[in-house]
């Protein structure tokens, strides 16, 4: 790394002066290498900010409920200068925390050197990356990595490749399970069996069922040699932390199998560390088919994969059968390539297993609390009352970042270096944000 770093220095001064890169806008001043976002952007409050987004952006998730300007490792800050500990990590994105010093590094430096090329080239970023993942997923001989830029955007390469299991075009059937989330695109909405996601957008593109969750004899009744693909989350997130048992996952690989059929993880949420290992699913013993991953792989950045597994699975996408412009960018693909290194040699999956059981624990000693699920540092837990979106806003008031997926239940899906100590602080919190939220709704009802 130091010597890409210094290498960029050094071309910097030779072309613009020292800290200046020599681009000039037409007719305008140089701009400077060391200029921040913002330089261009005024200072305003949450206030002003939230009006503004109302006018400009597109009503599609809502009112946001903070502007935030700054973060640091699990701590967030917003435009009026509060502080919150952030148990939600942009949804099991920032795997690192923010501004990760490690990650922030390679980033720039990958970008200060090459950013992006077109799939007509390759670049050693985006080659080391498929082979570390390959690597990590203990993927057999013959497997490979195709490079996508989010997880609804894996699970659309997915889904085309369940599309050429066809079997001679017998094989029409997908097969999903109800509470699934697998993304907005259509391919993958049409997975995904939430019916507000899906009834505006009809029709979807055809051929996929939804069986009950976790129910064997279901599986072994849907599961046909009609079946072209079978899409499961080892722990469904968006349903509010739904592990499926090893015993499912087993019967899902032997009924596939005896069928014909892929079996395809998204692993989008539940990789790269979020559980304590590298992925949900390999306590399971089973060698699937595909797995897709997204979310925690770059740290913050976007970028996701989809990973064949063996040799004929990997041939079934050929050439020109489909494509990305941005997918496996030089920057993406250090993005993660840094994000692994870091939880590789920080002791980070440790950290997730010790911390996530303590949260556990500590979650399901609390009054009020019916039940705590999930593994490592993605939880879900219910709460005796439908008070889980009173919950999300006395957290922010006390300086909490949480998520409710559902009326009764919370989910935390925290960095993964999130400490005892800050596990503690909220563990501390909880009782009052309870009692607060239980007040707020029964004043909201009357
Ligand atoms: C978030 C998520 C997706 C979609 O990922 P995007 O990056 O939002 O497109 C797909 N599958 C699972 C399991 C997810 O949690």
């Amino acid at each position: 790394m130091s010597t890409e770093l210094s290498h960029t220095a050094e071309s910097r001064s030779s072309d613009g002066g020292p800290g200046v890169v020599g681009h000039r806008e037409a007719g305008g001043a140089p701009i400077a290498a060391e200029a921040a976002a913002t330089t261009l952007v005024s200072q305003s409050s949450g206030a002003d900010w939230l009006a503004r987004y109302s006018s400009s952006l597109m009503g599609v998730f809502g009112t946001p409920q903070r502007v935030l300007v700054r973060g640091a490792g699990c701590l967030v800050w917003d435009a009026d200068g509060k502080e919150y500990l952030d148990l939600l990590g942009g949804i099991a994105v920032n795997a690192l925390g923010h501004a990760h010093p490690f990650v922030t590094s390679v980033i720039s430096s990958q970008l200060a050197t090459l950013g992006h090329v077109s799939n007509f080239f390759t670049s050693p970023t985006q080659i080391a990356l498929a082979e570390k993942l390959l690597t990590i997923s203990k993927a057999p001989a013959g497997s490979k990595v195709f490079f996508a830029n989010s997880g609804t955007e894996a699970n659309e390469a997915a889904f085309k490749l369940a599309r050429r299991n066809n079997g001679d075009g017998k094989r029409t059937k997908i097969i999903a399970l109800e509470g699934a989330f697998h993304g907005r695109t259509m391919g993958a909405l049409a997975l995904t069996a939430k019916e507000a996601y899906r009834a505006p957008f009809e029709p979807l593109p055809g051929g996929v069922v939804h069986i009950p969750f976790g129910d064997i004899e279901a599986l072994r009744a849907a599961v046909d040699d009609s079946t072209a693909a079978l899409f499961l989350e080892p722990i469904q997130g968006e349903a509010g932390v739904r592990p499926l048992s090893a015993e499912y996952l087993q019967a899902a690989r032997e009924v596939t199998t005896a069928a014909g059929a892929l079996l395809i993880l998204d692993e989008v949420q539940t990789g790269i560390g979020r559980t304590g290992k590298w992925l949900a699913s390999q306590d399971a013993g089973i060698v699937p088919d595909a797995i897709t991953l997204a979310k925690g792989l770059g740290g913050g950045f976007p970028v996701g994969a989809l990973l064949t597994f063996g040799s004929t699975t990997s041939a079934l996408l050929t050439a020109g059968q489909h494509g990305t412009t941005f997918g496996g960018n030089p920057v993406a693909t250090a993005a993660a390539l840094a994000t692994l290194h870091a939880i590789d040699s920080q002791g980070v999956l440790q950290n997730v297993q010790a911390v996530g059981q303590h949260l556990r624990d500590g979650i399901a000693s609390v009054e009020g609390v019916t039940e705590v699920r999930g593994e490592g540092l993605l939880i879900g837990f219910d709460v005796n009352a439908e008070i889980a979106p009173a919950m999300v806003t006395s957290a922010l008031d006390a300086g909490f970042i949480i998520n409710s997926p559902g009326p009764r239940t919370i989910r935390l899906a925290p960095p993964l270096i999130l400490t005892i100590e800050q596990a503690d602080r909220f563990l501390a919190a909880l009782p009052s944000l309870i009692a607060t939220a239980t007040a707020q709704t029964a004043k909201d009802a009357k």
